[in-house]
């Protein structure tokens, strides 16, 4: 059985200590470091597995390799100090002896071991030809009855004894009001198999305690009633706390913007290089449709790479700024930034529209200018990295908040922007972009309070990007290749994974790399990019490239996300076994922007005489067999599960940790169509349970 960490799950809970004026134990310590808190807390800490000791085997009957309890009295005990130091204890249960090896142990427990005493031993019993051994089991005096249900073993941490936590979870137990919050009437999802679970209170019960009938695989792959039902409440919760949180927003208001026909945006439109792809056309009007309401929108705009999401963004900013407000655009990275900027400046300064810009290594005096430009509402646009959040940024009137690459965007950090309008009981509209799709139950869960808009086609006249996959002793091969992209006037992207030597990981550094290329290819400037450049040495390289002055680009992945320079033709990926799905995807997206037949060569190093691991192999196939970014995140989600997806909700993960999005499906559907009738009909249930399972967390759900 997986173990989910627990210790974020329930930090955020405000519940008051038992005593605040006492000094709190060891334990004590421990279960609040663990987020166990208030009774309910430690009702739905559920155990990791279970011990059998509600029976006893006799000596006669066991086989090599079963883990059983033997109840036996202790016939002799010594510390032998060879081969090791180990405390043997012979114990005979009338049936046959055993030997108890300890290499580890108390005075206390050898006096517990002593010789007459008679004990419950369990663990796993090994059969040699010198007679039965058991190595470190655990043990007990023998006395009282055998319990009726499995013994529970919790997830602790140090300070924490399994003995303490179990009774301070049948404590709270006895305690939580475990009343049902679910409306009696309500259909419940198929169960896979076992009888039927009535309440929380019931499923709760069992899994504390289970009757030892119980088929321990059931439990373990969480299939059994008890399971689903505790995990279709959970999804519940996130479900409820999700819709809450929509209905909340949708008390809120914001600017409406009514587009005005004839006026930037159309002009931008019409003096565009190039026609919008029917998905354009459509999501640019689901946008417009959303920004003409006076509820702030909350709508996620998904694209792959080179789909062209920025000029919808452009557009929907002009329709903030036709109505007199302003529009800020964030991106994670000042070079993206930056190209967004010169790429906006280039569409809107013809036509009159002040851009401003925002990073936090700007020069003080031109970033005093810019506060004063965003202050003034003078710059209707305002274009940068997180700076653009800033406190002591002002803005005249926020209308549209654009954030490019969401994922790399914290909850905080959206919440900061919707609080930039407070002052005027307003919130902006919100438009998020991202190239990596989202997953259908990730859709469906972390995101269900989002619309969302998609755009499923290509800009006309692009040529599919080639890949191959080429082992790195052929790397002469490929710099021909590049000689000859270059002779045709075409430009190339070389990634590198680090940019230092390091002996351990024996990666080939960026420098070195640009050295041997401009070594060989002498009469074009190779450049090289990374990270621990300063900003404008950076932008200088970037400008040399994007001019087309440079024909190489050495980099490390800091080009990694919506770099736009279409006369690139071939995007070489160093070591390219060691990146992750997305990433490598997201590096291709860098070519194959132009008409021009565009190839990307995956490089692959192998260690000594070894092989590529297995989900290096699969990585690298993926890419050789599709272009298509969801084919991709499908795959993606196959090799790496679905935490890694969530990017910016992160915090939201923990927040799931009985149900899993890759097989509990099902109860998702369950959970979606239930909730809206409960907020409907039973909105104090709702409430009940929503405080139940998030405690103080659903505020995260929020952003
Ligand atoms: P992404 O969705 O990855 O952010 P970009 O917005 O950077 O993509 O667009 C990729 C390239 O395609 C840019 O050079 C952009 O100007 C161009 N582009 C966008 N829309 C169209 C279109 N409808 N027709 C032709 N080119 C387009
Ligand atoms: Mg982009």
């Amino acid at each position: 059985m997986v173990a989910k960490p627990l210790s974020e799950s329930f930090s955020r809970t405000q519940v008051t200590p038992a005593g605040p004026s006492k000094p709190l134990s060891a334990p004590q310590k421990a279960l609040r470091k663990m987020g166990l808190l208030r009774d309910i807390d430690l009702a739905l800490h559920i155990p990791l597995r279970y011990e059998d000791e509600t029976h006893i085997v006799k000596l006669r009957d066991t086989r090599d390799g079963d883990a059983v309890q033997i109840e036996a009295r202790v016939t002799h005990s010594e510390v032998q100090l060879r081969p090791r130091r180990q405390l043997c204890v012979t114990v005979d249960d009338g049936t046959d002896t055993c030997v108890l090896r300890f290499f580890s142990f108390y005075p206390a427990q050898q006096k517990a071991l002593a010789v007459g005493q008679v004990i419950r031993a369990r663990g796993e019993v090994r059969g040699g030809f010198s007679g039965f051994t058991m190595m470190h089991p655990a043990f007990k005096p023998a006395a009282g009855e055998l319990p009726a249900e499995l013994t529970p073993v919790y997830p602790t941490s140090a300070g924490l004894p399994q003995a303490y936590i179990r009774r301070v979870i049948a404590g709270a137990m006895a305690r939580a009001d475990l009343r049902e919050t679910l409306p009696a009437k309500l259909a419940w999802p198929e169960s896979p198999r076992g009888k039927k679970i009535h309440s929380l209170r019931e499923a709760l019960l069992f899994l504390h305690h289970p009757t030892p009938d119980v088929s321990l695989a059931a439990l373990e792959d969480r299939t059994h009633p008890a399971w689903q039902r505790l995990k279709a409440e959970e999804l519940l919760a996130q479900q409820l706390s999700q819709r809450m949180a929509k209905q909340e927003r949708d008390t809120l208001r914001a600017p409406a913007l009514i587009r005005r026909h004839g006026a930037w945006h159309d002009k931008l439109q019409q003096t565009l290089p190039f026609q919008l792809t029917a998905a354009q056309a459509r999501v640019g009007q689901e946008i417009a449709n959303d920004l003409s309401r006076a509820v702030p929108m909350h709508r996620l705009l998904q694209g792959d790479v080179g789909a062209g999401k920025t000029v919808v963004a452009a557009l929907a900013a002009m329709l903030a700024i036709d109505a007199g407000w302003q529009c800020a655009l964030m991106a994670p990275t000042e070079i993206l930034a930056q190209q967004h900027f010169v790429k906006l400046v280039g569409w809107l300064a013809p036509l009159g529209v002040r851009v401003a810009w925002l990073t936090g290594s700007q020069k003080k005096k031109e970033r005093t200018e810019m506060l004063s430009l965003i202050e003034s509402g003078e710059a209707a646009l305002i274009v940068g990295t997180h700076a653009v959040i800033q406190a002591q940024v002002k803005f005249k009137n926020l209308a549209l908040a654009v954030i490019d690459e969401q994922h790399r965007f914290g909850v905080a950090q959206r919440l900061a922007l919707r609080e930039k309008m407070e002052d005027v009981g307003m919130e902006p509209h919100l438009l998020m972009m991202t190239a990596t799709p989202i997953p259908r139950t990730l859709a469906m869960s972390y995101y269900a309070d989002l619309e969302v808009s998609v755009i499923d086609e290509l800009p006309p006249g692009r040529t599919p990007v080639v890949t191959k996959v080429i082992s790195d002793s052929r790397r002469e091969d490929v710099v021909a290749r590049i000689g000859a992209q270059l002779a045709e006037g075409r430009q190339v992207y070389w990634v590198c994974p680090l940019i230092e030597e390091s002996e351990a990981l024996d990666l080939t550094n960026a420098t070195a790399t640009h050295e041997a290329l401009s070594a060989v290819l002498p009469g074009s400037l190779v450049g090289l990019l990374h990270s621990r450049m300063s900003v404008l040495e950076k932008r200088d390289v970037m400008a040399k490239f994007t001019q087309g002055v440079m024909g190489v680009l050495v980099s490390t992945t800091v080009i990694e996300v919506g770099v736009d320079v279409p006369n690139a033709s071939l995007m070489v990926i160093e070591h390219a076994e060691r990146f992750g799905l997305s990433q490598l995807h997201q590096l291709r997206g860098r070519v194959g922007r132009g008409a021009a037949a565009s190839a990307c060569v995956l490089l692959y190093g192998t260690p000594e005489g070894g092989r590529l691991s297995e989900t290096a192999r699969e990585r690298l196939r993926a890419m050789v067999d599709t272009n298509d970014g969801f084919e991709i995140a499908r795959r993606d989600l196959e090799i790496r599960g679905p935490g890694e997806f969530l990017g910016a909700r992160q915090s939201g993960a923990a927040l799931l940790r009985f149900a899993d999005l890759a097989t509990d499906e099902n109860l998702l559907e369950w959970a979606r169509q239930v909730a809206p009738w409960m907020l409907e009909n039973e909105p104090g249930l709702a409430e009940r349970h929503i405080a139940r399972w998030l405690g103080g967390k659903s505020e995260f759900l929020k952003a």
